[in-house]
């Protein structure tokens, strides 16, 4: 998920992220964009915790931050595999990071159930923001990179990165819940500023 600029604060550059949490030293990979199958069907249930699944999460912590986004998805990086890597911030401010695979969103229901509308924007739909109303808060549980049992909630943008990135790993977009008019805003929103964003992005072209 992303912030449109200026307005709301990013995250720091790698060199100011709580590391220890999140794996870091990995390479940027191009994000793919709305449209490519994976993207738009249920991602596979990730089933062993290996070095291959580690390295995977550091390329998405880096290109979460290249990309100057709160919360990447497997997905978006053409990978078939339930999983993503956040790191945003709640009402009050407070900063939470982390991986999850095979996550479960929970949000209130009932009387408990209040929706909050702020912008959105995804880094697979760079440019494009609209005002989504989602419940405001959730909570997400799946299991972290060593198949240990992890938990993660909070309200705020916290809230949202963490829906739309579960969102993410069933094959869900945002504008999956936007009505026709907001549909079209939105994509109009990312064509104005699509010349900002080469297919690569955020990877840097390498100097041969
Ligand atoms: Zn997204």
């Amino acid at each position: 998920m992303t912030l449109e600029p200026p307005e709301l604060e990013k995250p720091g550059p790698p060199e100011h992220a709580p590391y220890g949490l999140l794996p870091d030293g990995g390479a940027v990979r191009p994000i793919v964009r709305w449209g490519i199958d994976v993207m738009h069907r249920r991602n596979a249930p990730v089933t062993t915790y290996d070095d291959g699944l580690r390295t995977l999460a550091a390329d998405m912590v880096a290109t979460m931050y290249a990309a100057e986004g709160v919360g990447l998805a497997a997905c978006q990086v053409g990978v078939d595999l339930a999983m993503f890597v956040f790191d945003c911030h709640d009402e009050s401010g407070e900063r939470t990071v982390g991986v999850v695979c095979n996550p479960e969103v929970t949000v209130p229901e009932g009387r408990d159930r209040r929706l909050a509308e702020e912008d959105e924007g995804c880094l697979s739909l760079p440019g494009g923001y609209v005002p989504l109303a989602r419940p405001d808060v959730a909570a997400v549980s799946g299991t972290g990179l060593d198949g240990e049992p992890v938990e993660f909630s909070g309200d705020g943008l916290l809230a949202r990165c963490l829906q739309h990135e579960t969102d993410h790993t069933r094959g869900t977009v945002f504008a999956d819940r936007l009505s026709t008019r907001w549909r079209k805003k939105l994509q109009k929103n990312h064509e104005k500023a699509a010349d900002r964003y080469p297919a690569d992005w955020p990877a840097v072209p390498k100097i041969e």
